[in-house]
């Protein structure tokens, strides 16, 4: 089985490789955005002529939510364009998709879990721009598993763990936004589940989500992490009015795992109990 992994030095890359080591029958081969770029098509088609893979996971993303509202561009190059090269060069080598998405495809109006099967409507550009991504992939390719998953966090790259973590070096206060619903999730855990379908075989291909269990608001999460850590601080929790950011999020993104549970016949850790575990 030979596995190809874009984006590899991001925060999922990161995890991936590191329980690459437990599946000694797996050729993972990692490349990052400067080894592999996503949107130069030709260099693509190179790498995976070298390397001739069973799957390509994509854990390479354009991630900056925020920052997408004024790169539109950027993001939609990265999010879009690459992909769908993506999805053209495995279609040309007969490689299945292994694609990540994410909930913010859905505006968070629902106040249930969100199932594969319920509208999207992207709030910002970061949504807006995976979403496409998604669609680009189902034009091109009926060999793909796209993963969508939320609010992930590890001890690799950028996340709010670490976030919180940093801020609590030189603060003894922090304002936390309450009423945002999600689900936390280890990287560790997705890339656990991503390898479980690269050695399943499933040929049911498309749209699966894919979460740790429970939920959450971004400052019971914060709670959380300061209390494992065993970190003194005062928080405080505040509406997302009084924290305005440039992109807006959906205010509810719990997503149903039903569909993924069943496929794959996987028990899901509990967000709190896989914190612990960091
Ligand atoms: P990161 O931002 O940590 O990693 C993304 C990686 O993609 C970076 O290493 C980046 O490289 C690389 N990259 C960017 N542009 C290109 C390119 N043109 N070609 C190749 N590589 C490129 O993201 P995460 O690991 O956290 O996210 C993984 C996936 O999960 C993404 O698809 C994201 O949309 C999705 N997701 C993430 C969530 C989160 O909370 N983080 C929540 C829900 C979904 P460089 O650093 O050099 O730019």
């Amino acid at each position: 089985m030979v596995v190809l992994v874009t984006g590899a030095n991001g925060q999922l890359g990161k995890a991936i490789e590191f329980i690459s080591v437990n599946y000694p029958d797996v050729h993972f081969n990692f490349f990052s955005s400067s080894d592999l770029d996503i949107t130069d098509k030709k260099l693509t088609e190179q790498v995976f002529n070298s390397i001739k893979p069973d799957f390509c996971i994509n854990a390479a993303a354009y991630t900056a939510v925020d920052k997408a509202e004024t790169e539109q561009d950027k993001a939609t190059l990265i999010n879009v364009l690459g992909v769908k090269y993506l999805a053209e060069v495995c279609l040309a080598f007969q490689t299945k998709l292994i694609h990540i998405s994410t909930d913010f495809v859905f505006n968070g109006d629902k106040n249930s879990p969100y199932t594969e099967e319920d509208i999207t409507n992207p709030q910002g550009i970061y949504g807006k721009t995976k979403r496409e991504g998604e669609l680009a992939i189902q034009l091109v390719l009926e060999n793909y598993f796209i993963i969508r998953t939320s609010w992930l966090y590890s001890q690799f790259g950028n996340n709010f763990m670490k976030t919180m973590l940093r801020l609590a070096e030189d603060r003894n206060s922090l304002s936390i936004v309450n009423d945002q619903i999600g689900s936390p999730t280890h990287a560790i855990d997705l890339a656990e589940l991503i390898i479980t379908i690269v050695l399943s075989e499933s040929k049911n291909y498309g749209i699966y989500h894919f979460s740790n269990e429970g939920t959450a608001s971004w400052f019971d999460f914060a709670k959380k992490i300061f209390e494992i850590n065993k970190v003194s601080i005062d928080l405080k929790a505040i509406p997302s009015y009084e924290f305005p950011t440039p992109a807006k999020r959906p205010k509810y993104s719990v997503l149903d795992k039903a569909k993924i549970k069943k496929e794959f016949k996987i028990e899901i850790n509990k967000w709190e109990e896989s914190l612990e575990r960091k």
